[in-house]
């Protein structure tokens, strides 16, 4: 168990896109917390989009005077693949868990909560990995929240039994989507989109010529179409799909490239494995790109390929939220993504962007796209306003900040 110290961001720096009623909630919100100590526990500080967020809700929360930790789970490859393995049963993989397993998953949450040296008000345990550990935890919090950020609308039954052992240590439960708690019959969960950082290094504007030359010290030619998917190397954003997307509408843009970047999340065991049967899919093809962490791809040049792409791509099967698919609009991209998720809620089809559930029409939604400009810029335009109406980090603050006053001032009283 580790805490992650985060260098300091100011709320101040928000300013222009924050509503005066906003501004307002939030300095009202901190002033009800102040004096309360509240921790979000995860199991990666690297990879993926918790981490993500948890770099931009910290230290913005602590600007406004919150007393925000975060503490990172430590664990061997075993629990890692066992956590794993829960994550794709919980999306509705089949499969079962063994005694050992989960015996070991529940010792490893107990080191970890015998580790945690203070106490707080709230604790706020993320996704399945960390979920066992109030079992151990005793008074070191005084409530616990459950925040599960994946798709649980159709679970598989036995990881789902699992889940119900624990849910009673909770007092809250919070989903991206109703319909995640629905699939895991949890009545009156909290609801809390996601949000991205207009500030972050992923985020925050740069020049196009910036952008342009950050690509090309990757081999790819800004000045051609190309057809971009950030995320990490996982069936369920089905990479290989993109790969076979790509290939259909080079048929007819023989100039059209494809780059997939995939970082390797430290609680992913899975992640290399598939990597590389990525690599194989892809075989020799001078213009596909897949390039990861490991090639030097972060933040900053994430953000490049996202404003350079003539169309992005997050093709998942299934979705927590996707903030790729924000990042992505925010920089007023044509976006198209896969019609299930936290994806449905950031993209109206045909306003904003477009919905597939298969390859095929994948590939008819490029070519639309490929020979429509207008549309594209169109749907770059209402992605825009979409994100900056819905899923700013500030918004999602607040919400955390609602939720957090709305538990300890009930229990005050
Ligand atoms: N990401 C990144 N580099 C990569 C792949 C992903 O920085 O090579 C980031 C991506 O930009 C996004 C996050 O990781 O901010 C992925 O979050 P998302 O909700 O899309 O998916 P998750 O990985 O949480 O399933």
């Amino acid at each position: 168990m580790r805490e992650v110290q985060l260098n300091g961001r100011d709320i101040s720096a928000y300013e222009e896109f924050v509503s005066e009623q906003t501004k307002k909630n939030l300095r009202d919100l901190s002033k009800v917390l102040k004096g309360k100590k509240i921790a979000f526990v995860n199991s990666t500080s690297y990879g993926g989009g918790v981490a993500e967020l948890f770099y931009s809700i910290l230290p913005i929360s602590r600007s406004l005077g919150v007393d925000l930790h975060w503490l990172v789970i430590d664990g061997d490859n075993e629990f890692f693949a066992t956590t794993k393995k829960l994550h794709n049963m919980l999306q509705g993989k089949e499969g079962s868990l063994t005694a050992e397993e989960i015996n070991h998953y529940i010792d490893v949450n107990r080191r970890n909560a015998e580790e945690v040296g203070e106490n707080f008000d709230v604790i706020v345990i993320h996704d399945p990995q960390p979920m066992a550990m109030p079992l151990f935890l005793g008074n070191k919090a005084k409530h616990f929240v459950w925040r599960c950020h994946i798709d649980t609308s159709a679970p598989n039954k036995e990881a789902m039994a699992l889940v119900h052992r624990f849910l009673p240590l909770y007092e809250r439960a919070i989903f991206s989507l109703g319909a995640f708690a629905s699939g895991l019959n949890i009545k009156s969960p909290s609801i809390i989109h996601p949000s991205i950082d207009p500030l972050s290094v992923k985020n925050i504007p740069i020049s196009r010529i910036a952008a342009e030359e950050i690509v090309a010290r990757y081999g790819v030619d800004p000045h051609r179409p190309m057809i971009v998917q950030i995320s990490r190397f996982d069936p369920w954003k089905d990479p290989l799909g993109v790969i076979d997307v790509y290939r259909e509408v080079k048929k007819l843009f023989k100039d059209m490239q494809l780059v997939l970047v995939g970082s390797m999340a430290t609680d992913d065991p899975e992640g290399w494995k598939f990597y590389q049967k990525t690599l194989r899919h892809a075989g020799e093809d001078k213009d596909l790109f897949i390039l990861s962490n490991l090639d030097g791809v972060g933040s900053r040049e994430v953000n490049a390929f996202q404003r350079v792409a003539t169309v992005v791509l997050q093709k998942s099967l299934k979705e927590g939220f996707g903030l790729t698919v924000s990042e992505a609009l925010w920089k007023k991209r044509a976006v198209i993504g896969g019609n299930v998720g936290g994806i449905t809620v950031q993209i109206q089809h045909g306003v904003n962007g477009y919905l597939v559930r298969e390859n095929r029409e994948c590939v008819e939604d490029i070519i639309d796209l490929m020979n429509n400009e207008p549309r594209r810029v169109e749907f770059g335009e209402k992605g825009f306003e979409t994100v900056a109406n819905k899923f700013l980090i500030t918004r999602h603050i607040e919400d955390y900040l609602k939720l957090f006053a709305s538990m300890l001032v009930k229990a005050s009283v």
